[in-house]
């Protein structure tokens, strides 16, 4: 990845939310809790987390203020995320602020599901565009094991519900874990090839609480292929603007449906990222796997206009780094586990 020549201490003039490498974030992801409704073993402890205290979480003035400062700065589609973003209570309030912005973003959210089913025509009728669900597994046991919940039922119900309010298409996300679903990602596939739901698997990656991640027992996107092609033919969506989307699609069965699987871990796409993200606490982030990152909160909160908090989330893209960097001698899992970044 080249640098740009001379970079500056300062970012140039301007609104875009641009680094050294030249990558300009528009895809903004807001965590709206860290809390959440799951404990997903790959995500964070049985017992939970110190969650973050509730003076120190945004309000809903102070988001919907935020999210429209990067809306300035040409952030063009807003996700919602966690921590399980249903346990918001005002969700569906801050879908219909978000979309009431302008330029209005695509706003899409990622969540477990499990809330799903009463809010999805709701959020639909508030603007929300696009939904991910999050679904390792149909078989009742694994997921009870994976997730340490016996809510399988109401997240089908939940796909269901946003197939129904038009959420469409709607999206699945897999995390494989060895020894509990790796030998069933093709059962997954065809149940979600039944129910016209577009499936991605994506690499677990070093984000957890527990600090339980190793690369070597980790699922590689190569083996979850290889388990895919047992049962489907895949053939590589040939695509020449992938751009920033991280998943490496294939047509199943000669298509027209496709499964996407994102190597965030052994085939990282750092290089076309454009994403930025903002923590329910306030905190700009240049990257999920970013050891430090900056307060818009404390600044918000002591009046700092809408120039000098773009100017903080600019200072903070402009530092951004080439590449995660996981497997290098050097690296180190942030402080902040995944539920509390927004996923
Ligand atoms: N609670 C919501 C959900 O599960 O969809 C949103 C937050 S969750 C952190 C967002 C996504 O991150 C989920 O699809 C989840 O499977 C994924 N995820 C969590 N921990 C991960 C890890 N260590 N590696 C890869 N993906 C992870
Ligand atoms: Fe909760 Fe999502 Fe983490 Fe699972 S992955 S524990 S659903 S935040």
């Amino acid at each position: 990845m080249t640098r740009l020549p001379d970079p500056r201490p300062r970012p140039p003039e301007g609104s875009a939310l641009i680094d050294t490498y030249g990558r300009i974030a528009q895809d903004l992801r807001v965590s709206l809790t860290d809390r959440c409704s799951f404990r997903c073993t790959y995500c964070m402890p049985a017992e939970g987390l110190p969650w973050i205290p509730q003076p120190q979480m945004l309000s809903d003035d102070e988001l919907m203020r935020l999210i429209g400062v990067f809306i300035g700065a040409g952030v063009t589609q807003v996700r919602l995320t966690g921590g399980e973003p249903l346990l918001r209570r005002s969700i569906v309030e801050l879908v219909a602020g978000i979309a009431a912005l302008r330029p209005r973003p695509a706003i899409a959210m990622t969540t477990n599901g499990a809330a799903l089913a009463a809010v999805a025509a709701p959020l639909a009728a508030a603007g929300l565009d696009r939904v991910n669900v999050s679904l390792d597994t149909i078989d009742a046991s694994q997921f009870l094991a994976l997730t340490r919940r016996d809510r399988l039922a109401d997240v089908i119900a939940g796909l269901a519900a946003a197939a129904d309010a038009g959420l469409t298409p709607v999206k699945v996300n897999a995390v494989a874990m060895r020894g509990v679903n790796d030998a069933v990602v093709a059962d997954l596939l065809a149940w979600c090839l039944a129910r016209g739901y577009e499936l991605r698997f994506i690499e677990q990656m070093p984000l957890d609480a527990q600090h339980g991640w190793d690369r070597s027992v980790m699922v590689t996107a190569e083996e979850i292929k290889a388990g895919l092609e047992a049962r489907f033919e895949l053939t590589p969506v040939e695509s020449t603007d992938r751009g920033s989307a991280p998943a490496a699609r294939f047509l199943v069965d000669g298509g027209p449906a496709t499964v996407g699987i994102i190597a965030s871990v052994s085939e990282p796409f750092c290089s076309a990222c454009d994403r930025v993200r903002l923590t329910a606490d306030g905190q700009v982030r240049n990257c999920l796997f970013s050891e430090r990152e900056t307060d818009l909160r404390g600044p918000l909160r002591d009046g700092a206009s809408d120039a000098e908090l773009l100017g903080l989330i600019r200072g903070e893209m402009w530092r951004k780094g080439p590449a995660h960097g996981i497997g290098r001698p050097d690296f180190h899992q942030p402080d902040r586990p995944m539920s509390a970044i927004g996923g």
